[in-house]
């Protein structure tokens, strides 16, 4: 299937637009959504806390937060709580340590024992 902009593959088909995405596009589109509900907010130069896990869903909401962060002015620290999972715990905490120094943001991470 063919991206709905352009003659790239399809990576993804959202149901909620109706769309298929190539993977520039569909960084275009997370984008789009992201900068839609910081102005609706007005959030502007302001402090954000981001709670992450290490999964995807997490990782991705800090990395668009992070690019948009010089055009809103936003001061991004990344917050990791270490919930002491057996062999899940220590991965996800050296992911999170590693992507928060390549983007170069501060870490709060806080160990529940
Ligand atoms: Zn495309």
């Amino acid at each position: 299937m063919k991206c709905s902009y352009c003659n790239k593959e399809s990576i993804i088909f959202v149901r909620r637009t109706g769309k298929h995405y190539c993977e520039d596009h569909f960084a275009h589109f997370v984008l789009g959504r992201v900068k839609k509900y910081l102005d609706k907010h007005g959030i502007r130069n302001k402090r954000i806390l981001v709670a992450v896990s290490g999964g995807k869903d997490s990782m991705v909401l800090l990395h668009v937060l992070w690019r948009l962060s010089g055009q809103y002015g936003l001061k991004i620290t990344s917050f990791y709580l270490d919930l002491g999972i057996g062999g899940y715990s220590k991965p996800c905490g050296e992911c999170i340590r590693e992507i928060s120094e390549n983007l170069n943001l501060a870490l709060l991470e806080v160990n529940l024992k």
